[in-house]
């Protein structure tokens, strides 16, 4: 008779612990080619998903600046775990409102995972969305070489991933009253330099792949 209840509280406290197990949500990883430098949310601390939205499919990309001043004596690290605290406590999202910040240096860091929509302060809504956020405020900072080619360069592989056409590569203000992503930065989105290029890329790496076939 002991025995028997012994068993049974067993499996009454295995079946509790399963129970109060946390919820795991899929993530969608992405693999770079070598030629892109990417930090893995593995390697700068990201917090896994305590909620979940419905996911969706990317058809455009759209790039967006923090919005705030950031500095040289400043660590990205930082920024993008305080900024993840912030979105979840603050905000009530499930992660960081983009899929990819870049820093001063042009390095590029993911952030929310990209199967699951971002989340803004404006009134577009950012399903189907490639979200691309550059650390900084670009309506009076200037953007650096490193990091308009860490723009073209994610862009290109985003669009090739995603069969995105250059065309949807946009800016946020292009969606919404908004100055993101600052005149600094849109200039290169207006003028078409980030489309061009991409275009660029994933016409010599067609090429390429050609030739190979
Ligand atoms: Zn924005």
């Amino acid at each position: 008779m002991k025995k028997k209840t012994g068993l049974f509280l067993i499996i009454i406290i295995l079946g509790s612990c399963a129970y109060f197990k946390k919820p795991s949500f899929p993530v969608e990883q992405l693999h770079y080619p070598d030629s892109l430098h990417v930090v893995l949310r593995s390697d700068w601390g990201w917090k896994p998903l305590t909620g979940t939205i419905p996911e969706h499919r990317i058809k455009r990309i759209t790039i967006h600046h923090g919005g705030v001043d950031f500095n040289r004596d400043e660590d990205p690290v930082q920024y993008i775990r305080h900024l993840q605290d912030w979105s979840r406590a603050k905000k009530n999202w499930i992660d960081i409102p983009y899929h990819f910040m870049i820093d001063l240096d042009g390095r590029i860091y993911e952030a929310r995972p990209i199967n699951y929509p971002g989340d803004t302060n404006t009134t577009y809504n950012p399903r189907g969305h490639a979200l691309i956020c550059v650390m900084g405020n670009y309506e009076h900072q200037i953007i650096n070489r490193k990091q308009l080619t860490a723009v073209v360069d994610l862009c290109a592989y985003l669009a090739e991933h995603f069969h995105v056409p250059p065309s949807q590569i946009k800016g946020h203000k292009d969606y919404a009253e908004t100055l993101c992503p600052g005149k600094n930065l849109y200039l290169y989105i207006r003028n078409g330099y980030i489309q061009n290029k991409v275009k660029e890329i994933l016409n010599r790496e067609n090429k390429n792949h050609q030739k190979r076939q």
